[in-house]
């Protein structure tokens, strides 16, 4: 095991609890703007919808096909459609509120916070994500995330976005330091794993749902505590 100085890791799905923030948002906007009387059915289309379209445009986001406004703007237009809405009645405030509520929630994966306290006394510690500057903020904020973190280095930030390795070249010109002290730890294997590979970092597979991927990450684990024995 090498001797690491440089934690990386990334923020949704990993320590923010992306699913749990982003249900119970989407539930409140299912209410509070009646999406029923819009058309959407029930608030199982809506959520259905909204994943399969959001994934679809972070994917195209994250290999540079689309950009941060063209997501935003085509979001939520597109969901509607999907879940058989009437998307020219999407109120003009609607994305807006979708971030703002998102990003207020509070939920982080089990023994997150335990997990930085005892990292955080051994290493540096920080954030590289794909997420927008404002948003990340705003979500490390409100979930009290952000008293553990020395740099957070987003994509809008350095202009790449995990697995472009120039992101993780920033993170560690910055920090002046080199691949062989640093580890990444993520849950996606697109972004995070193979980035930190394509940067020659070792990497932490952070794999709850135990899925199955190509690639072979340094280490994986299925909960965050496992991480105590690791470093
Ligand atoms: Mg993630």
């Amino acid at each position: 095991m090498k001797t690491y100085q440089h934690l990386f890791f990334d923020l949704d799905h990993t320590l923010w609890d992306y699913d749990r923030n982003v249900t119970e948002s989407l539930s409140e906007l299912y209410q509070i703007y009646s999406l029923q009387d819009l058309g959407i059915p029930t608030f199982e289309k809506f959520f259905e919808s909204f994943h399969e379209v959001n994934f679809q445009l972070w994917d195209w986001y994250n290999v540079g096909k689309i950009d941060k406004h063209y997501l935003r703007k085509e979001r939520f237009p597109r969901i509607f459609e999907h879940a058989g809405g009437n998307y020219k009645a999407i109120p003009a405030e609607f994305e807006e509120d979708f971030m703002h509520r998102t990003s207020s929630k509070p939920h982080v994966f089990p023994y997150s916070k335990e997990i930085l306290t005892y990292l955080k006394e051994k290493y540096r510690i920080h954030v590289i994500t794909n997420g927008f500057n404002e948003s990340q903020a705003k979500k490390m904020k409100s979930a009290d995330l952000d008293g553990y973190f020395e740099l957070v280095i987003t994509s809008e930030t350095t202009g790449y976005k995990k697995p472009d390795p120039r992101i993780f070249h920033y993170t560690m010109d910055q920090l002046k330091t080199t691949p062989d002290v640093c580890l990444m730890i993520g849950d996606n294997p697109a972004s995070d794993i193979l980035g930190a590979q394509r940067a020659e970092i070792d990497q932490v597979f952070f794999n709850p749902e135990e899925k199955t991927i190509e690639l072979t990450p340094t280490y994986e684990i299925r909960h965050l505590k496992e991480l105590e024995s690791l470093l």
